[in-house]
């Protein structure tokens, strides 16, 4: 097991205001016993553990069978309707799933098998003669679920970043250190303050969160409301093209960038092909090699993209193929970008997309044929000459290529004026240097995502060292959607 997801607690999978136990508890116990019982509870849960010793003793006496029965169908009437497609989901994608409550282990039990859980931990009856005594033979309160949860992590080598915790309760919090922890409908400020990801809605709405990463979430906290205070007047955005706003992969495979879609299609000769290759592999691996001087990496990158540029040229690359490029199909553009670019064009903030690629003719072209093109986007890339057949003759300097990106200027856009008083910014990569995007400007708070999709494993911890926040697996634009829409909110 290399992933571990954990339902902390009745109400993460039940859509119900009761518990299992509390439930059984009015229907076996004693009239009025469940009613004081809550009521002594809800006083006391905020402090410690309190009642399942209590609660057991309304079960004394009762018949095992008709619990179990009765156990059935409390699952049947009360499972979320979305919970056993959730798991499945998670399932798939490599997760062991477990649920650890304070519920009765007939409860447990039978939602583990309807859901085909991995592990389920919950309270034991005492059993005499097919009767419950009323005492307690294992009990499972909020602590004993930590216990649990981290046994399975320990025993699993597992670190905090493979471990999803769901709580929608103050009972679930305890857990909260040894993994991310979703405060989920828990309507409850206390616990969202302190929750790693707060979702509301149904148990898909958990996707969003499983990809991405925040190292240092209370700084995260305070950046979001400092920047949305200043509001969208003094915020501007900074986002690198290839593999941020688009995706990293499609259907398995590495998405190609533009350039890389230029360099494997049948757009030029196959000369061209294998030159370009051959470049490609020799340069490629100091592209993403984190550990080397910014001194070296800027030295290779340059040598690369204007012998690359000078192939292009010789070889006769014209403005016909990069429309082809843009029509290709291939290059995918990330989930959630339409909202994203739709909120930034209707409240006229600025995107600056700041791109290396080779042939950055694409970018707005490319935007404009998804009809996401508007005035409030400017692109920083390497746009060629061409004559008047089309043919490229040259590409305009700066040579703008990924490890030099801190030395490109802002001066040459007609906006710069506008982005100088606009010094809350949102920066978007997919490399670390394109943290350097924002070097040189003056800025007052600046929150950075990026998104990290090849090599994830090498290079996780130099991304959570440089970036607020990390996005892998391919993840969407929601994290940065739903800050953006704090702005809607805060008018
Ligand atoms: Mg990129």
């Amino acid at each position: 097991m290399d992933k571990l997801f954990v339902f902390n607690g009745s109400s993460t999978l039940f859509d119900s205001d009761k518990s299992g136990l509390r439930h059984l508890s009015k229907v076996f116990g004693h009239e009025g016993f469940e009613a004081d019982h809550i009521k002594r509870y809800d006083s006391e849960k905020n402090k410690m553990p309190w009642g399942l010793s209590e609660i057991a003793k309304s079960f004394n006496d009762v018949d095992c069978n008709k619990v179990e029965i009765e156990s059935k169908k409390f699952v049947l009437d009360s499972l979320r309707e979305d919970a056993k497609e959730f798991v499945s989901f998670l399932k798939n994608e490599g997760f062991y799933v477990a649920f650890v409550s304070s519920d009765l282990i007939e409860i447990l039990d039978e939602v583990k098998e309807v859901l085909g859980l991995d592990f389920v931990s919950g309270n034991v009856l005492e059993r005499v003669d097919g009767k419950f005594t009323g005492e307690l033979e294992k009990k499972v309160d909020r602590y004993d679920r930590l216990d649990k949860i981290a046994e399975i992590v320990k025993e699993n080598s597992l670190g905090i970043d493979d471990v999803f915790i769901v709580g929608s309760s103050v009972t679930a919090v305890p857990s909260k250190k040894i993994g991310k922890f979703v405060s989920f409908n828990s309507n409850n400020i206390s616990i969202d303050v302190i929750s790693d990801f707060v979702v509301s809605g149904g148990l898909f709405e958990i996707k969003k969160c499983l990809s991405i990463h925040i190292y240092k979430f209370e700084n995260v906290e305070e950046i979001k409301k400092k920047i949305i205070l200043g509001g969208v007047s003094n915020f501007h955005v900074i986002a690198d093209f290839d593999g941020t706003l688009t995706k990293g992969f499609v259907g398995g495979e590495k998405s190609p960038s533009i350039i890389a879609e230029l360099r494997n299609g049948d757009y030029l000769d196959e000369d061209y092909q294998k030159r370009a290759h051959a470049l490609f592999d020799k340069y490629h691996p100091y592209e993403v090699d984190d550990s080397i001087t910014v001194l070296e990496k800027k030295a290779k990158m340059e040598e690369w993209w204007k012998t690359h540029f000078d192939l292009l040229i010789e070889k006769g690359l014209c403005l016909e193929d990069v429309k082809k490029v843009s029509h290709s199909g291939r290059v995918k553009l990330r989930e959630g970008i339409e909202e994203f670019l739709g909120f930034l064009r209707d409240n006229n903030i600025p995107l600056i997309i700041m791109s290396a690629s080779g042939i950055g003719d694409v970018i707005p072209m490319y935007l404009k044929e998804k009809g996401l093109m508007s005035k409030n986007v400017h692109v920083i890339s390497n746009f060629y000459e061409w004559d008047e057949e089309g043919l490229a003759i040259g590409v305009k300097e700066p040579v703008v290529h990924s490890g030099n990106k801190d030395e490109t200027t802002l001066e040459s856009l007609p906006i710069c004026e506008d982005l100088k008083i606009r010094k809350n910014v949102l920066l978007l990569g997919n490399g670390i240097n394109d943290l350097d995007m924002i070097k040189g400007f003056d800025y007052d708070n600046l929150l950075s995502v990026g998104f990290l999709d090849e090599k994830r494993e090498d290079r996780l911890e130099v991304f959570k060292a440089g970036y607020n926040v990390v996005v892998t697996d391919n993840g969407s634009l929601d994290f940065v959607n739903d800050f953006l829409s704090g702005f809607e909110n805060s008018y």
